[in-house]
């Protein structure tokens, strides 16, 4: 065969990266593993780190390894098949029924990633003739699985429900969907439930809500947002599309939609990324299972986490005085530290991680232009010497920012 001329485009590439790395957008991934508490390993370096979605440490659970290593033994380590042929295990059963209890809605449905589960139940409840109503900081999930359903997108600033009701009021379509994340993953804050239910009843609209940040992390014994505000069983279940991940506070991997029983029963039958998909491994339903049962008597991990949240809130006010950053309101474990630049926020991340501490700088497109951040993730894993160490490493890692953008000295 006689060689291949490369395409144009894939000759572009090289191109298109360098672009990216000028506008200091280039990722790139470390190498890690996991070490004691909230320690991990980065590229060989033990580090201390303020970035995992694992809330309450339960990845590293003993009870939930050793409940994996026994799921092993009992379903292998693979499902073999989608659910609806040959890869619904007991186990994966078990775990639905046990997370429609934990967040008290009538009917649960477990996928094998949260991603998976937002890009495509959307669909299967809208399509072209009807029309959504999406917050604009939305998770990714979320966004392509409204564009997936091709249904109408209306999307509304941030946490503006007078832009959503007027949305609302004026589009006449049969069918609306209100989508929002329950807590934003990368600002911290809380979407305002009762509102978002007020309107959708008033415009009888479906309300759809992903509370990946939530699950396990909120309301009575970690039932998530929606029982933080008191919502449950019935009253929830007629106009609500719960949505948690079982990757954060539960320390697993998966997603689960629950709701309604006809709801949940639709979307089994019609969302195709549970039908087309190989079913979650058994092994992980039974490490679920006995997190769930962690989670729920979890209030003291949750409490020590809560006193982490305001320890390092107030130890950040001097700082906030001193640079004009901005640190976002959130009573989650998620604390934006907003830089603004790009570059900077870079710089201060450096910093950190010269001082041993590890935590990401956000830039765009995953959060808006001019809001590059430090986005500090807390757990119930960091003692209270972490986070003091965290805020005396951001205030030192100021001073040396500072010292470093002092204009030169104008030559004589
Ligand atoms: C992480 C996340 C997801 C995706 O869940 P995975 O379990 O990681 O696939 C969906 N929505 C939000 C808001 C998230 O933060």
């Amino acid at each position: 065969m006689t060689p291949l001329a490369t395409s144009s485009w894939l000759q572009a590439l090289p191109k298109g990266l360098q672009q990216l790395s000028e506008q200091h957008l280039l990722r790139t991934r470390r190498q890690v593993a996991p070490a004691q508490g909230a320690h991990i390993t980065v590229d060989g370096q033990r580090m201390l780190q303020f970035c995992s979605n694992d809330y309450l440490g339960l990845s590293q659970h003993p009870a939930l390894v050793e409940a994996a290593r026994q799921g092993a033994l009992e379903c292998g380590v693979g499902a073999g098949g989608s659910p609806m042929v040959n890869g619904h295990t007991a186990a994966n059963a078990e775990l639905e029924e046990a997370l429609a209890r934990y967040v008290q809605l009538p009917r649960a449905l477990y996928f094998y990633a949260g991603f998976a589960t937002n890009a495509s139940v959307i669909a299967a409840l809208v399509g072209a003739e009807d029309a959504i109503f999406s917050d604009a900081l939305n998770h990714a999930s979320l966004i392509d699985g409204c564009r997936l359903s091709r249904a109408r997108i209306h999307r509304y600033a941030h946490a503006d429900l007078r832009e959503l009701e007027r949305l609302l009021a004026s589009n006449p379509q049969q069918r609306k969907l209100v989508v929002s994340d329950a807590v934003f993953s990368m600002d911290g804050d809380v979407a305002d439930m009762t509102g978002l239910l007020a309107l959708c009843e008033q415009y009888d609209a479906l309300l759809m809500l992903d509370d990946a940040h939530g699950f396990g992390m909120r309301g009575p014994q970690g039932r998530g947002s929606l029982a933080a505000v008191g919502l449950s069983g019935a009253n929830a279940s007629a106009r609500i599309l719960y949505m948690g991940t079982l990757s954060k506070a539960a320390g697993v991997a998966g997603g689960f939609v629950a709701g309604s029983e006809s709801l949940i029963e639709w979307l089994l039958q019609r969302t195709r990324s549970y039908t087309f998909a190989t079913a979650a491994p058994g092994m992980l339903a039974r490490a679920l299972l006995v997190g769930l049962s962690v989670l729920e008597q979890g209030d003291g991990l949750r409490a020590h986490l809560q006193a982490q949240i305001v320890r390092l809130r107030q130890g950040l006010e001097p700082l906030l005085a001193a640079t004009g950053w901005q640190l976002l309101p959130s009573d989650t474990p998620i604390q934006a530290l907003v830089i603004g630049d790009n570059a900077q926020a870079l710089q201060l991340m450096e910093v950190l991680r010269q001082r041993g501490i590890w935590v990401p700088a956000i830039r765009p497109p995953t959060v808006p232009e001019g809001t590059a951040r430090l986005r500090i993730a807390l757990s119930a894993n960091h003692t209270d010497a972490d986070v003091a160490q965290l805020i005396a490493a951001l205030h030192a890692g100021v001073l040396a920012m500072q010292q470093d953008l002092r204009p030169e000295p104008a030559k004589p």
